[in-house]
């Protein structure tokens, strides 16, 4: 005979049935290492709900998160998703996604997408809602340069050479942080930039524009360049993991890594035409070393 635990009943004796909890876990096959599950964000323009995926070889998308019926949206504005991933097109169903940014109340009103016009308006009627409730501040009215006790005075949202591109950060460099997924199922809190790992080195370059553009006339601004740097590191700070995340690729990502492509155009409001004066926080080896000998 054998004994089996007794399995849990309410007071009327019917069973509780309790849910084995599942963790979620990316495939071996999967083109992306993106969790599926909270990747919700809101526009840091409009401050309307968005959800990020990847595509193939391109930059992740924010698609508008909920479907639409097919037919009251532009063929050419069809997205859908498969396993994960983006893809600029229909899959022959009944619903389609679609780009945030063809409806971003923000941005300009795409000519070619008339018959969204209705729903890019209940989202403009939102943002407004958010920013009277004071619970939205757009991107355009936050600061640009910031002070702290520990830098006197750093960009907000600075260039970042690596990989000889140039990405607009989300936030200073000391506080660009991982995001992969710790055991913990949280998002890693630890920065990229650690005492102990290489540091970039800000310097002064010309405003040379991408995508074959004329550089802008005489202008140079401030990089945090990253060239230096071993491969590797490079590599790890594009899929911006922290060093101990970058040495286990199998944990997943909770977030899409947040680096924008600088275009000097486009983000010409976040050009800065001086080094930042920086004081780099002083980490565990280098309080021990300042720590009175006893
Ligand atoms: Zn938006
Ligand atoms: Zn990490």
């Amino acid at each position: 005979m054998r004994s089996t635990p007794p399995s849990p009943h309410r007071r009327d004796g019917s069973p509780v049935h309790v849910h084995a909890r599942r963790s979620l876990r990316v495939s071996a096959d999967s083109a992306s290492r993106l969790l599926r599950c909270g990747q919700s964000d809101r526009c840091r323009d409009c401050g309307n709900r968005i959800e990020w995926y990847h595509r193939i070889n391109e930059q992740p998308v924010r698609l508008h998160p909920d479907e639409l019926p097919a037919e009251k949206v532009p063929s050419t504005c069809h997205w859908h998703v498969s396993r994960g991933v983006a893809h600029p097109a229909g899959d022959g169903s009944a619903w389609c996604r679609l780009p945030h940014a063809l409806l971003c109340p923000a941005r300009e009103a795409l000519p070619a997408a008339p018959e969204l016009a209705g729903l890019r308006r209940a989202l403009a009627v939102n943002t407004r809602r958010l920013i009277d409730r004071g619970a939205f501040v757009p991107s355009s009215a936050q600061p640009n340069v910031e002070t702290s006790p520990t830098t006197t005075c750093r960009p907000a949202r600075p260039v970042v050479q690596l990989l000889y591109i140039r990405y607009l950060a989300n936030r200073p460099v000391d506080e660009i942080q991982c995001v992969a997924q710790t055991r913990r199922r949280r998002r890693c809190t630890s920065p990229l930039l650690t005492p102990q790992s290489p540091a970039g080195v800000w310097t002064l370059v010309s405003t040379t524009a991408v995508r074959g553009q004329l550089p802008l006339h005489g202008e140079v601004m401030a990089v945090y360049a990253l060239t230096h740097l071993h491969y590797a590191d490079q590599l790890r700070w594009r899929a911006q993991r922290c060093p101990e995340h970058a040495a286990t690729p199998t944990a997943p990502d909770v977030t899409v890594a947040e680096w924008e492509p600088f275009d000097p155009l486009l983000h010409h409001e976040h050009i800065r035409s001086r080094l930042p004066t920086i004081t780099r926080r002083p980490g565990p080896a280098d309080r021990s070393r300042r720590a009175p000998q006893p």
